[in-house]
């Protein structure tokens, strides 16, 4: 029995009468860009999140982008985040000429540490970007200096907004997945939220009369449509998964695994990511391809050590728990479709691997 890492083919069969009629319904509308799907969409995002606004835009990178140029991030500027996410958590500022400061991860979350994001900020830092990884809400900095932006894009379904702006991804294998690249914004403040809406059109109010530079940052109707549909089962899908992540704990400690950590729990959790760490990793991964289960590394360089990033001057050992979590890394098999069985598997899999030296 094959244990897929996701099975996109499995997590669509759930729901596609639903991704059918919407996607039929955009078709017989013959409106692609903008219109009614994107606006109740974006309604329905902005009860569900409990955000004052929500803005669909066209990826989770362009969420963070199009809020980097509303926010006017300029050279000189410094954004303080962390190393171990995805690259587009920096890139989104970097493209803006701002300086990437990175701080190192909590030990125990592995999400952005408060204090060291903190002891990086200077009079130059204008936002504090945190990362609610794996879908785990990170802690965040307190009285911090600057603004507070939580890429999001891992966390949907945990809660409102808590710093200026959460960014969204609705990239197929995040927790509500489009059937192609997707985002959106969230905030609370009504001025930023006008400025995205803005930029994320060419900056032209009314058409035609360009007020800002902006770009073509749109959310499709066709993907929106789509994710209003499977916008209804998320609940639902985070609470299975919730449930795969207890069931993963308890099995796992019974088993008294050497060598492996389990990150802990927290109460908004919605696991998009379940993660596990053990030094021998690479040895793991492999015996559980050996056995036809998926597994993934998230991520396997941190950033601050990026070729990109070479001008900043990091070296080797300049973020140690960061280093230390890519190389013990490894998320196992979570998506909703996940079997009982299958996820037997993989445990009996993991226990084999790590109780025999
Ligand atoms: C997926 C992801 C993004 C980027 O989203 P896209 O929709 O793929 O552009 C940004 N940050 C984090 C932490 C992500 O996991």
């Amino acid at each position: 029995m094959l244990v897929p890492f996701f099975d996109m083919k499995a997590e669509l069969a759930a729901v596609r009468a639903d991704v059918d009629a919407a996607i039929a319904r955009v078709l017989d509308s013959g409106a692609f860009i903008g219109g009614p799907e994107v606006t109740e969409f974006e309604r329905d995002l902005a009860a569900y999140t409990g955000a004052t606004h929500a803005l669909g835009v066209s990826s989770g990178t362009d969420a963070l982008h199009v809020l980097a140029m509303a926010l006017e991030i300029r050279p000189g500027d410094e954004i303080v985040t962390t190393p171990f996410t995805f690259f587009a958590t920096a890139g989104a500022f970097a493209r803006m000429g701002a300086r990437i400061v990175f701080a190192d991860v909590d030990p125990c979350t592995l999400c952005l540490d408060p204090h060291a994001a903190l002891a990086a900020c200077t009079s130059r830092t204008r936002a504090i970007v945190t990362v609610n990884l794996f879908g785990r809400l990170a802690d965040l900095p307190q009285n911090a200096p600057c603004a507070i932006i939580e890429d999001a894009a891992q966390s949907i379904g945990s809660g409102p907004p808590r710093g200026l702006a959460a960014t969204l991804s609705f990239f197929p294998t995040k927790n509500l997945g489009a059937c192609g690249d997707a985002g959106a914004v969230l905030t609370g403040d009504s001025v930023l939220a006008d400025r995205i809406a803005l930029l994320r059109s060419h900056g032209a109010r009314p058409k035609y009369q360009h007020l800002s530079i902006g770009g073509n940052f749109r959310l499709d109707a066709i993907h929106a449509a789509v994710l209003r549909a499977k916008l209804r089962y998320l609940d639902e899908w985070i609470a299975i998964r919730r449930r795969h992540a207890q069931r993963y704990r308890e099995l796992l400690a019974d088993a008294s695994v050497p060598d492996l950590r389990v990150l802990p729990d927290a109460p908004h959790h919605v696991y998009n990511q379940f993660v596990v760490l053990t030094p021998r990793r690479d040895v793991l991964r492999g015996y559980l391809a050996a056995k036809g289960i998926g597994s993934e590394v998230y991520y396997p360089e941190p950033l601050h050590m990026q070729p990109c990033f070479a001008e900043l001057g990091y070296k080797t050992g300049a973020m140690p728990r960061a280093e230390a979590a890519c190389a013990e890394a490894l998320a196992l098999p979570i998506s909703p479709s996940l079997g009982r069985l299958a996820q037997d598997r993989v445990v009996d899999a993991v226990v084999d691997c790590l109780k025999c030296k």
